[in-house]
Parts: C-alpha cells; structure tokens; sequence
C-alpha cells in the first residue's frame, strides 16, 4: 500500500486560528471590492473565485488533496461518479469519433455509452481487459474508457502496456479507479491520462455522499473546467467536499481492514465446494470488493435473505457490509442492461465487505451459504 502523501497537505493550517479541518464556505457567489479586481478577474489575470458552479474553495481543497494522491497535476470535482464520468466524455468526444470501452464495465457508464453516446454519432465497441494488451486494438480509437478491476467480474489489465499502446495511436486513456483508491493503485504512474472516482464509495468511506472526482494533467482538467464542468454544471457541493476531505484522512486505515478481511473471505470462499469461482484480485493489496460465483446448489434469494450482518444493496465502500446479487440485476426492467449484455452469471453474488469484525462477517456469511442449500 502506498502513503499517499497526505499527511503534510491535511497538517497544513487551513486558517489563521489553527483549524485542522478546512471550513465550508457555504457560498455560491464571491463579490469583488472593486471595479479594477473584478475586471482583472474577468479577464481571466486572477484565479480568485467567482462563482462556486466553478471554483469553490472547500471543493478545491478536496480537489488538491486528490491530484497529490493520485500524483497528477490537477483534480476536478464532481457532484457524483457519473457527472465525472459524463463530463469527461462530452468534454473530450465529437461525432464520428471511436472509443473502446473495457467488458463489464460499471453499468450506467454502459447506459450512458448506449443511450447518450451512441445515439450522439459516437462509436462504442466494448472488449475484454486483455484485449487491452494487444498493442493494435486502439488503432483509429479516441478514448479507451478502462476500468481495471472492471466492475463486477474485476478483470485486471497492464496499465503500462495499455497506456505505451495508447500513447502510439494518440489515444487518450480514461480509467475508472473507484476500486482500487490510489491507496492500492495509481494508473497516472504508468502513463493512464485522465483517472477518474466515483468518491461515492472508499473515498467518502461512510454512505453518506455522493460524489465524483477527476484527476490528471493541468491542460486536460482545464479543458473540462472551461466546458462540460461550467456547462453541464454537475459541480461538488462545498459540504459534500468538506466530507471528503475528511475521508481522505481515514482512507489508508480504511483500506488496510478492507483488505484484511477480502482476504479472509476469500482463503475460506476458497474451501467451498458450492463456489464456482472467486472474482477478487490482489494488486498488492485488496479492496473489500469482490464477487463470488456459486453452482447451482445454492438458493440465492435464501442466501441474501439469511444473512444478519450483510444488507442488500446497491453501492459499496462504507462501513456496512452489503451483497447485490446479479440475479435481480439480470431481472432488472429496460432495453440497456449491463448484466445482460455482458452476460452475468445467475450465480453471481458481489460482497462489499465493510468494516466490522471480519470473523463475524465470515460466521454471518457461512451459515447463509449452508442455509441457502450450499454444502458448507
Ligand atoms: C458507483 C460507481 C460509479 C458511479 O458513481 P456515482 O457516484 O454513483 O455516480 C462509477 N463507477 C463505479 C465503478 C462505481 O462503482
């Protein structure tokens, strides 16, 4: 796991009377004292702020401390994973464009390829991580959209190959590191231009945010400063900014227990003749996100209803444990669905494991999978 750095920016004084957190500048607007320094503004010779659609100053504290972790230049903040998501994409694509997208990749980010992309003149082909390696897959592309681990299957990929093919074709390279955090993996280091959260997850740490962030060079994150952050206007809210920076300061700890308990579950998951297979990967260290696949043996309604510290649900990244079963996402209604696009497997069970005591978490887990049917 890496140090992220952090701990010489967050003891910097944020104000005069010592405050260790920085304050919320509820704002949206900041007026100027006079015609001289407003017109200076306005003709771009200041970057005081003006209006917080824009620049706020808690949002741009959140967003220093994100370009330190993920060791880029600059960092952009978003009103959720997809703002971020959607912003880049309109800011960097026009019509006739191609982009390459990893398989199973994160499902609204699937629908916002298919049914705001697509239908826009852009072209969407999708393929497996390791195609990513093949050094002429992104011939004649724009953007390679990449997640690695992808979602739900969490498929890795050589970042370093793909970013040295990218950077031969001119392609631009967009990664997803929402799972991994910059605790556990910094893709700019191996050349990956523009790494984008959801800070929804890890980073805010507690299901009470939702938000995104993207980082990465000073040009690119201006040109979406200049266009879709002002236009689509999908800008982080000061106090959501404010709890962001505060889970940055717990991330590294955060990440550490995830970790420890992903690997607990999967050396017993391991053990299971019911289980199929184990989607969890070590990049030198684990998140607590991974998904197992069970045979048919297991009842997977009666499994997610067996379970007492795990709830049912969607997202990931706090303290509660939680499961989402592919099954209900494959029942999911509308003509655009990931899950069955990319042909999930009914079996298919994802474990944000959260972090209480995993010894309890894995007692809770196990008596389910025997009560569902599974020999356990
Ligand atoms: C949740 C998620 C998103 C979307 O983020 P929101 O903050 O919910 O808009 C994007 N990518 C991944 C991998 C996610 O899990």
């Amino acid at each position: 796991m890496c140090d992220l750095a952090l701990a010489t920016l967050l003891a910097e004084a944020f104000s005069d009377d010592g405050a260790v957190t920085p304050p919320i500048v509820q704002s949206s607007l900041f007026a100027f004292d006079s015609y001289e320094s407003f017109a200076a503004r306005m003709a771009g010779q200041s970057d005081a702020p003006i209006y917080t659609r824009v620049q706020n100053p808690t949002v741009a504290e959140f967003e220093r401390l994100m370009a330190r972790a993920e060791g880029v230049e600059a960092a952009v903040g978003f009103a959720s994973g997809m703002a971020a998501i959607s912003s880049v994409l309109l800011a960097f694509l026009r019509p006739g464009d191609r982009v390459a997208c990893v398989e199973n990749v994160y499902p609204d980010a699937f629908k916002f390829f298919e049914l705001v992309a697509r239908p826009f003149g852009i072209e969407v082909s999708y393929h497996p991580a390791a195609a990513f390696s093949d050094p002429d897959l992104l011939d004649g592309v724009k953007l390679a959209y990449l997640e690695s681990p992808t979602s739900l299957l969490f498929a890795v990929m050589d970042l370093a190959k793909v970013a040295a093919h990218a950077k031969r074709h001119g392609t631009l390279t967009v990664i997803d590191n929402s799972w991994a955090t910059p605790v556990l993996q910094r893709p700019a280091e191996a050349g990956i231009d523009i790494v984008l959260h959801s800070a929804s997850k890890y980073i805010s740490g507690h299901s009470d945010v939702v938000a995104g962030v993207v980082c990465g060079s000073a040009a690119n994150m201006q040109a979406i400063r200049d266009l879709t952050l002002p236009l689509l206007g999908g800008k982080l809210a000061p106090f959501e900014a404010f709890l962001l920076v505060r889970g940055l300061r717990s991330l590294t700890a955060r990440m550490r227990q995830h970790g420890e308990t992903a690997a607990l579950f999967v050396k017993r998951l391991g053990t299971l003749p019911c289980v199929r297979a184990i989607h969890a990967p070590d990049l030198g260290g684990r998140s607590g996100l991974l998904s197992v696949e069970f045979d048919d043996s297991v009842d997977i309604p009666a499994l997610c209803d067996g379970l007492r510290h795990f709830r049912i649900g969607v997202s990931w990244g706090g303290y509660e444990s939680l499961v989402m079963p592919a099954k209900a996402a494959l029942a999911a209604g509308g003509a655009v669905n990931a899950a069955r696009h990319f042909g999930h497997p009914e079996g298919l069970v994802r474990l944000s494991l959260g972090l209480e005591d995993a010894e309890d978490l894995w007692a809770d887990f196990a008596s389910a999978v025997s009560l569902a049917g599974g020999p356990g």
